[in-house]
């Protein structure tokens, strides 16, 4: 049986985003499903004015920081080193002489002028414009100061790809295109089938930019005399409105944007796996290894996936949820607001267990916790513009106010003391727990949202709770709050 080998083939050409990863992503769970399968890392590094300094490191941090572990690659080597194009010019130049001994591929001798007349006539014509009509008789020996250029052999093609069924095209698509570029350099075009077949790849997955020059590249694969890998083809990743494809305005961040800003690695690879896939089911979480058990080429779906940021935050608080404390406590070292930095790690553990179910991204937890660190700013106006609130007097809400305060004064700060506190307040304001508790809320935190009352309270500890109060009181009693 064959070895499953699969491969990511980017150009650093700058940062990874979310439909690279996807690529990536689907590469990796490919070879990870069958037992000997390898997972590659090459990197295309041909088109020089592309290239953006430190594109390759990025990337390959990326899939670290992802969990898309490669067993052969750049910076770890393997059998079929270098896994960089750039390092692999005598091999493209080999294959290349193969090509011309063959009468397969020509000197291009004509200058970008004389293109450009071919194609103005080729316009004025209304006929399509196509290289091969305008082969040199006699070509000068190749020498490197002109491209170098595949003979083509036009014909119509019939294949299967994995993602988007069976395909066929007219010779008509099929034209001469350039093997090796005046700089020395191949294309993407040539280099990447003689890496695919240097490097024993089974499966090509990749996006949908390609697929047109596929019958091109059937041609390439037959004058070399190679079988060709199995083709899939992964849909565009479409922005969440509109009928676009995802761009760096709609959200198409650099992935290490995404866990910079709270994004847990478990959350992106679940999205990105699931735009364009499904297991079939409801199930909408799955883990890397579930992926890995389920994932499979032919239920990737042919149309453009939508990028749904809102659904990436919602998975991003289910993943955090089922992370265990302890594990959590390690993952927001980094996002705990400065106030906390001289608080134990008790007094933190116990803030974040009251807030895990409520933090959507990690970077929340400042908005989230800061009140249990220092003292909030009071702004009255979260009063005032409180549906229920608003509708007290400044009587009541100072007797509410004062009874808490004296209540509290005499009960322990643990949640159940606390809320025995609290129920027995309901009862002797005779009030609802939707007015009490939020002016509670309110004067204890000034936060937004919080977590519940009694808890919030017994964290804080009674000094901070008395403070507070006795804080919101005196701003009560001041008519210019
Ligand atoms: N170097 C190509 C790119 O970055 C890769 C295409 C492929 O996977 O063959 O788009």
């Amino acid at each position: 049986m064959t070895t499953i080998r699969t491969r990511y083939a980017p150009s650093p050409t700058g940062y990874m985003h979310v439909g690279g990863v996807r690529t990536a992503l689907f590469a990796f769970l490919l070879a990870r499903q069958n037992n000997n399968g390898r997972f590659i890392l090459r990197l295309e590094d041909t088109d020089q004015k592309r290239e953006v300094e430190g594109s390759a490191e990025h990337l390959i941090k990326s899939l670290n920081a992802l969990g898309i572990s490669y067993d052969e690659g750049p910076d770890i080597g393997g059998d079929f080193a270098p896994y960089k194009q750039s390092e692999r010019l005598d091999i493209y130049k080999n294959w290349a002489q193969k090509l011309i001994d063959a009468g397969r591929a020509y000197a291009d001798p004509y200058t970008g002028d004389e293109i450009q007349a071919f194609r103005d006539q080729a316009r004025a014509a209304k006929q399509p414009f196509l290289y091969r009509n305008h082969r040199p008789e006699n070509p000068p020996v190749w020498n490197g100061t002109t491209p170098l250029r595949f003979k083509s052999d036009p014909k119509t093609y019939a294949w299967y790809d994995e993602v988007m069924g069976r395909l066929t095209t007219g010779p008509e698509v099929i034209d001469d295109f350039i093997l090796i570029k005046t700089d020395g350099f191949p294309t993407y075009n040539f280099a990447h089938i003689v890496d695919d077949a240097e490097m024993k790849i089974t499966h090509i997955i990749r996006g949908q930019e390609f697929i047109s020059s596929q019958p091109n590249y059937l041609n390439l694969y037959e004058a070399l005399n190679l079988d060709h890998p199995i083709f899939a083809t992964v849909p565009h990743i479409m922005a969440d409105a509109g009928n676009k494809k995802l761009g760096k305005r709609d959200g198409a961040k650099d992935v290490l944007e995404y866990i910079k800003d709270g994004y847990l690695p478990e959350t992106l690879i679940n999205f990105i796996a699931s735009m364009g896939w499904n297991d079939g089911t409801e199930q909408e979480i799955f883990s890397m290894d579930e992926l890995i058990a389920k994932f499979s080429l032919d239920r990737v779906q042919r149309s453009g996936a939508r990028f749904d940021e809102k659904r990436l935050l919602w998975m991003n608080g289910q993943w955090i949820r089922k992370l265990s404390l302890d594990d959590l406590y390690e993952r927001v070292a980094n996002f705990w607001p400065e106030a906390a930095e001289s608080a134990s790690l008790d007094y933190k553990k116990q803030v974040l267990a009251m807030v895990q179910d409520r933090l959507k991204v990690l970077s929340e937890l400042p908005l989230l916790s800061s009140y249990f660190f220092e003292e909030p700013t009071p702004d009255w106006t979260m009063i005032s513009n409180n549906k229920q609130l608003s509708k007290l007097s400044n009587d009541e809400i100072l007797s509410f106010l004062d009874s808490a305060q004296n209540a509290l004064l005499n009960c322990d700060h643990n949640p159940e003391a606390v809320q025995s506190t609290l129920n027995e307040l309901l009862e002797t304001t005779g009030q609802k727990p939707g007015i009490l508790f939020s002016l509670i809320r309110l004067a204890v935190s000034w936060a937004p949202f919080s977590p519940a009352l009694n808890e919030t309270i017994a964290v804080l500890g009674k000094d901070k709770v008395q403070a507070r109060l006795k804080l919101a009181i005196e701003i009560a009693n001041n008519p210019t709050k």
